[in-house]
């Protein structure tokens, strides 16, 4: 290909050939990605052979041919005649726009919906393979995260996505987080704005797909900030710029749509800057200019609980449920009007809402009866919360402690879904003793040969570790 590319440079050097209009200042004639070619010049007779010239050398040297059927030639504003005359000598087929390169649609009008239907195919494919598989809320938000990151890869930052596409990536990632599926089937425990807020805010850390969008984008805006050397930014200067300062230039009315979005990420991203450089931090990364471009929220106590590093990943997404009073509880389908009867599964006395739930319930006590007994330790039996802001302990301590807290909520919410389903309802001494098993057990993966005489004896004292 390298040789390819020093034949193709060695014909565009002759007098004969003439560039493509937008091509001749930086002297473009060719793009090549494996063995994917773009050949730019424009249309008439000595340019095109000189061309062909190049690839026969070319084939003649490596052996390898061009296949021609396989080709296509796209011309705009060329004579019919010149037009025929180019096809028939060089077998090429006449191409329409748009067409894909590197998965991508090459295009001159605005990238429609119907455009990017294939983007949301190949998120709905992906989805729908993960749900053939049960996994939890923490898996589920695993591979949605895994998604929408490889959404920005590739399309986000090239292009600026149209609102409605954003919206059903968005609704396909949410039905599948709340239902293991693409399609929408209820309603989400959680608003998606919420989700989209980072841990300390309160919300799961994903990402708004529309600001993350230019932030991608805003790098496209950095690189002609800082004259990266790259066959793009000198193509837009000489295009597009021809002189102007970026910061002042405004697009006129006949330029691209792609070049026009662009522009309206720069105007967002001008106070930015300062005397040209970006004054969040020296270096733009897309990461940076999305924390620039969204809004705060103000953080919410209980993140530092929910998402401590001893908590397994399935409880610190309970708890996050739990801080957001988010369960289907049975006193929030009666308010949406479900004929539903009110009593609690576990005890049967009252009705069932979180709060009876998670402290006043006697199924709820029992288990924390137990836990203290078993632990020798004295966690409030009818203030789940109130496990959190106690203020003695080191931090190992009340890290575990958060791992029992999140731990005996996710354990009472399955015996409750248990109950209804199937009727069945585990001893409260059985479930007291499966939290803190499951608390030992990701204790005993833990390197302890740094921990203080404090914890040290405060675990042995606990037995939580021996
Ligand atoms: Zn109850």
């Amino acid at each position: 290909m390298e040789y390819l590319t020093r034949t193709l440079k060695y014909a565009a050097a002759r007098y004969e050939f003439n560039f493509h209009p937008m091509c001749k200042e930086v002297r473009l004639a060719n793009l090549m990605f494996a063995d994917d070619v773009l050949i730019f010049s424009r249309g008439d007779a000595s340019s095109m052979m000189l061309l062909l010239r190049a690839f026969s050398t070319f084939s003649n040297a490596s052996g390898l041919q061009m296949s021609a059927t396989k080709s296509n030639a796209y011309f705009q504003g060329v004579p019919e005649h010149i037009k025929q005359d180019i096809l028939k000598v060089s077998g090429f087929v006449e191409g329409k726009l748009p067409f894909n390169y590197l998965g991508m649609p090459i295009q001159t009008t605005r990238l429609k919906k119907a455009d990017c239907e294939c983007l949301i195919e190949k998120i709905c494919s992906k989805i729908h393979n993960y749900g053939a598989r049960k996994f939890s809320y923490a898996g589920r938000l695993v591979l949605v995260q895994a998604v929408l990151t490889n959404l920005h890869s590739y399309w986000a930052s090239m292009f600026v996505i149209p609102k409605g596409i954003i919206c059903k990536i968005e609704a396909v990632c949410r039905n599948f987080l709340w239902d293991n599926s693409a399609e929408y089937r209820r309603v989400p425990l959680v608003a998606w704005d919420k989700l989209s807020c980072s841990k300390e805010e309160g919300g799961l850390g994903l990402k708004n797909q529309e600001i993350m969008n230019k932030a991608m984008v805003g790098r496209l805006v950095h690189w002609i900030m800082e004259d990266k050397n790259s066959i793009w930014v000198q193509w837009v200067k000489k295009n597009y710029l021809k002189g102007k300062a970026w910061m002042e230039y405004k697009p006129t009315a006949n330029s691209s749509w792609v070049w026009r979005r662009i522009c309206k990420v720069k105007e967002e991203m001008i106070p930015g800057y300062n005397d040209g450089t970006w004054t969040a931090q020296s270096e733009y990364s897309p990461a940076m200019g999305y924390e620039w471009l969204r809004e705060r929220k103000p953080a919410v106590p209980w993140h530092k609980w929910v998402w401590n590093k001893h908590v397994t990943p399935k409880h610190q997404f309970m708890g996050w449920l739990y801080a957001h009073g988010a369960m289907r509880t049975k006193d929030k389908l009666i308010k949406i009007g479900l004929d539903v009867e009110d009593s609690c599964f576990m005890c049967a006395q009252t009705a069932e809402s979180i709060d009876h739930l998670m402290c006043d319930c006697v199924y709820n006590r029992r288990i924390i009866q137990e836990i203290n007994q078993k632990l020798q330790l004295s966690f409030p039996v009818t203030d789940l919360l109130g496990w959190c802001t106690l203020k003695t302990g080191t931090k190992l301590q009340k890290g575990i402690q958060f791992a029992l807290l999140w731990g005996t909520v996710y354990s009472i919410w399955q015996q409750r879904n248990k109950s209804r389903m199937e009727g069945v309802l585990q001893r409260p001494e059985r479930v007291a003793k499966s939290v803190i098993d499951e608390v030992k057990a990701r204790l005993n993966g833990r390197d302890f040969r740094m921990l203080t005489k404090t914890d040290f004896d405060w675990l042995k004292f606990t037995q939580l570790c021996v």
